[in-house]
C-alpha cells in the first residue's frame, strides 16, 4: 500500500501494475483502495482516500462506473455473435477482454482516472492476454491495469513483463490484532476474528465486520473433523453431496475447499508444535493438504466434479 501511496506523490503512476500474493489476504481491497487514492474528492484532507467522500464511497463498494472489477463470469461481456451467456465461466473469456478494449478505448470517463482491476489474472486465456498484451503496451492515457493474482509464475512472461509488480504477503497475526484494535474492534473481538483469518488481514477484517461467520467457521472446521472420523460410506456420501453443490454454486465448493485447507494447515501447525519432525499427524497434514490442492486443479482443468471431490476424500488420511 505504501509504495502505491508513494507513486501518486510522485505523480508516477505505473499502468499496469501485477499485485502478487495469496487468496483472501485482502488483495482485492488494496486495488480499490489504491483507485481511491486516485480519484479521492478530498484534496484537503491528508489521509487518502479518505473513505468519505461520494468516489470513495462508490469506489469502496464496487459501484463506481470508471473503475471497473472484470472477474470470471458475464462481466463486459456483449454476447457478440449471440453467444449464450456465461455467468458460471471459470475463466476471463475473450469477449470480456474486448469489452475492456472497447471501454477504455472508447468511452469517456468521468473520474480522473479509470482503474480496471482484472482477478484472478491467472485465468486468462491464451487468446484473452494476447488480446490484452496489446492494450497494456499502448496504455490509454489515465488508465490504469490492475492484475492480481495468486500465481504470478503461471503468467504469460509477456504480461508480467509490462507490469510493475508488487507483492502481498501473509501477515504476522500480532501484527493484524493491533490492526483491529486501532479500528475499534473490541480486544475479544480482535482476537478471535484474528485467530479466524489465518494470517490473512482481508479475512480478519470480514471477521470483525461479521462475528458471525467465526462461529461458522469453527462449526465447519468441527464438520471436517467429523468427516475424516466417519468411515468410507460418510466420506463418499459427503463427496457426493458437494458434487451436487458444484451444479448450483461453485464458490460455495470452492469455499468449502478452503474450510478443508484451513483444517489441514491447522492440524499441520499444531503438530509441528510437538517438535517432533517425524509425528504421524505432520505427514498426514500434508497429505490433506496436497489432496485439497489437487481437488482444486482437477476442478480448475474441469475433470468430473464427482471424481475430483470423491478422489480428495479417499486421499485424505486418518488422523490420530
Ligand atoms: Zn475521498
Ligand atoms: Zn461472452
Amino acid at each position: 500500500m505504501e509504495t502505491l501511496q508513494q507513486m501518486t506523490k510522485n505523480g508516477q503512476v505505473a499502468h499496469s501494475i501485477l499485485l502478487a500474493g495469496p487468496e483472501k489476504i485482502g488483495r482485492t481491497t488494496i486495488a480499490l483502495q489504491f483507485a481511491a487514492i486516485l480519484n479521492c474528492e478530498d484534496t484537503e484532507s491528508s489521509k487518502k482516500p479518505c473513505e468519505q467522500c461520494r468516489t470513495c464511497r462508490l469506489i469502496m463498494s464496487k459501484n463506481h462506473p470508471d473503475v471497473i472489477h472484470l472477474v470470471p463470469g458475464n462481466v463486459l461481456c456483449r454476447g457478440e455473435g449471440g453467444h449464450e451467456s456465461h455467468p458460471n465461466s471459470r475463466d476471463i473469456r475473450i469477449c470480456q477482454i474486448r469489452g475492456v478494449i472497447e471501454t477504455v478505448s472508447r468511452y469517456p470517463f468521468e473520474a480522473p482516472w479509470r482503474v480496471i482491476i482484472i482477478e484472478p489474472a491467472e485465468h486468462l486465456g491464451r487468446e484473452s492476454a494476447n488480446a490484452l498484451l496489446k492494450t497494456l503496451e499502448e496504455p490509454p492515457e489515465h488508465t490504469v491495469f490492475i492484475l492480481i493474482s495468486a500465481t504470478p509464475h503461471s503468467l504469460p512472461e509477456t504480461i508480467v513483463s509490462r507490469c510493475r509488480q508488487l507483492t502481498c504477503t501473509l501477515v504476522n497475526p500480532r501484527i493484524i490484532e493491533q490492526e483491529l484494535l486501532l479500528r475499534d474492534i473490541p480486544p475479544e473481538l480482535a482476537s478471535k476474528a484474528t485467530q479466524a483469518a489465518n494470517k490473512r488481514p482481508g479475512e480478519a477484517i470480514k471477521f470483525s465486520h461479521h462475528p458471525d461467520l467465526i462461529e461458522e467457521r469453527i462449526m465447519k472446521l468441527e464438520n471436517c473433523k467429523n468427516i475424516i472420523n466417519a468411515g468410507n460410506s460418510d466420506r463418499f456420501q459427503y463427496a457426493s453431496e458437494l458434487a451436487n453443490n458444484w451444479r448450483k454454486d461453485r464458490t460455495m465448493v470452492y469455499e468449502e475447499l478452503d474450510i478443508w485447507n484451513s483444517f489441514w494447515e491447522e492440524n499441520l501447525i499444531r503438530a509441528a508444535r510437538t517438535e517432533n519432525l517425524t509425528h504421524p499427524a505432520i505427514h498426514a497434514s500434508l497429505a490433506g493438504l496436497k489432496a485439497v490442492d489437487n481437488a482444486k486443479n482437477n476442478l480448475d482443468a474441469l475433470v468430473m466434479p464427482r471424481l475430483c471431490l470423491e478422489l480428495m476424500l479417499l486421499q485424505f488420511p486418518a488422523l490420530n
